[in-house]
C-alpha cells in the first residue's frame, strides 16, 4: 500500500539530476569516501549492505576498500544504472544489485557485518528513510555490527542579530510580495511563516551560540525516538535585537565502532574531528562549506512586535520538537517554544516541512 507517499517518493530518486547534486556534494561524499578507505581494515572480507544505493557509489567504496560481498539495494529505477555503473567498473563479481524496497527484497544472506546508507533529508529528518534503515538494522545487522555513519547532532540558533536578516532576507522573501510586477500577491506571505524553508544562512545572522537539543545514536535509537520534544537554551551575542527566527542543522558522525564513545552530546563534527585524522565528520551548519542539505530556516512572524525584542547578552530559553504531519508522513511539523525571560513571554510557533 501507499501510505507513505512512495510511488512519488521513489519516481523522485529516478532522475538524474538528484544523483549528480548528491555525488557534487563533496562535504557528504568526501565523508563516506574518507571514512570508508582510511578503515579498509573495517571493510576486508566483510558483508555489507547498502539501503538505497542510488548510482551504486557508496557500494563501490565498500568494494574497492575490500568488502568480500555488497548487497546494494534501491527501490527507485535508479537501480539499474548502478547495476550497469557497477559492471561498467568491473565491481560486479564483489556487488549484487537488489531491485525493491529494502522491507521487500529478499537478502542473499542472513545478516550483515556493515549497514551503510546515505538517508539523510532537511532538517536531518525529512523524507523518513531512517525509518527504513532502522528497520533493516534490527533485522539484518550482527548484534556486533556497524552502521555508517553512526551519529547525529542536531542543533538550533536563535536569529538575533539585525543585519541581514531584516534588510536582506525579509525583503528579498517576505516583502518581495508586496508588489510583483505591480501586484499585490502577500496572499503568498502566509506560507513563509508556516513552513520551515530551506536555505543557507551567513552565520553572522546568528545571535547565539548554537544549542545541540537531540543526538542520535544510530546504533540504538528507536523509530518512535524520531518524535520528540527536547528543551533549549542560549546566551544571546552584544548585537541581539529580536527574534527574527530560527536556524536548524545537523552534523553527521562516522565512529569506526559502535561502543565508540567518544561522540558526545554536543559535540560539533569540527570538535570531533579534530581528535584524529581517522576521525571522519561534517556538519550541515552555518559555519561549514555548504551543503545540498542547506539549513532549515523559520521565520517568526511577530518578530516587528515589541514583545520579539530581546536584550543583548540577555538568555533565551525553551522547546523543540519534532513530529510528523498527518497530512504527509515523509514530512517534519517543526514545533518551536521560546521564553524571553525579562518580558515573560512565552510564545509556541510551529512549521511545516512538505
Ligand atoms: N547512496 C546513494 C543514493 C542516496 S539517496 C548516494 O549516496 O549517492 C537515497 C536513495 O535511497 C534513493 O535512491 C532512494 O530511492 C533510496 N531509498 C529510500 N528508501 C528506500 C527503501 N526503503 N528501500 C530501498 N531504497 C530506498
Amino acid at each position: 500500500p501507499d501510505n507513505d507517499y512512495s510511488e512519488s517518493y521513489f519516481a523522485s530518486y529516478a532522475r538524474n539530476e538528484i544523483h549528480e547534486t548528491m555525488l557534487k556534494d563533496h562535504v557528504r561524499t568526501d565523508a563516506y569516501r574518507d571514512f570508508v578507505y582510511q578503515n579498509k581494515h573495517l571493510f576486508e572480507g566483510k558483508v555489507v549492505l547498502d539501503i538505497g544505493c542510488g548510482t551504486g557509489i557508496l557500494s563501490m567504496f565498500c568494494a574497492k576498500a575490500g568488502a568480500k560481498q555488497v548487497i546494494a539495494v534501491d527501490k527507485s529505477e535508479i537501480v539499474n544504472k548502478a547495476r550497469e555503473i557497477i559492471f561498467d567498473n568491473g565491481l560486479d563479481g564483489n556487488i549484487v544489485c537488489l531491485s525493491g524496497r529494502i522491507e521487500e527484497v529478499t537478502l542473499p544472506v542472513k545478516e550483515v557485518d556493515i549497514i551503510i546508507s546515505e538517508w539523510m533529508g532537511y532538517c536531518l529528518l525529512y523524507e523518513a528513510m531512517l525509518n527504513s534503515v532502522l528497520w533493516a538494522r534490527d533485522k539484518y545487522l550482527k548484534p556486533d555490527g556497524l552502521l555508517v555513519p553512526s551519529h547525529a547532532n542536531m542543533w538550533i540558533s536563535p536569529i538575533t542579530n539585525p543585519g541581514y536578516f531584516p534588510d536582506e532576507y525579509i525583503t528579498d522573501h517576505v516583502d518581495f510580495w508586496r508588489d510583483v510586477y505591480g501586484f499585490d500577491m502577500k496572499a503568498m506571505q502566509a506560507n513563509i511563516y508556516d513552513d520551515v524553508r530551506v536555505d543557507v544562512l551567513p552565520p553572522d545572522c546568528l545571535g547565539a551560540s548554537p544549542c545541540a537539543f537531540e543526538m542520535l545514536d544510530l546504533h540504538t535509537v528507536k523509530t518512535e525516538d524520531l518524535v520528540f520534544d527536547r528543551p533549549w537554551k542560549t546566551t544571546l551575542s552584544g548585537e541581539s535585537k529580536c527574534v527574527y527566527g530560527f536556524l536548524l542543522w545537523f552534523d553527521m558522525f562516522f565512529a569506526p565502532s559502535r561502543h565508540d564513545t567518544t561522540v558526545g552530546d554536543a559535540m560539533t563534527a569540527e570538535e570531533w574531528s579534530a581528535g584524529g585524522p581517522q576521525r571522519t565528520a561534517f556538519t550541515t551548519g552555518p559555519f561549514g562549506h555548504p551543503t545540498h542539505w542547506k539549513q532549515g530556516v523559520v521565520i517568526n512572524k511577530d518578530y516587528a512586535e515589541d514583545s520579539q525584542a530581546v536584550a543583548p547578552r540577555s538568555e533565551l530559553h525553551g522547546t523543540v520538537s519534532f513530529t510528523i504531519p498527518e497530512s504527509y508522513t515523509r514530512g517534519l511539523n517543526i514545533g518551536i517554544t521560546w521564553e524571553i525571560p525579562d518580558k515573560k513571554s512565552k510564545k509556541t510557533e510551529t512549521w511545516m516541512l512538505h
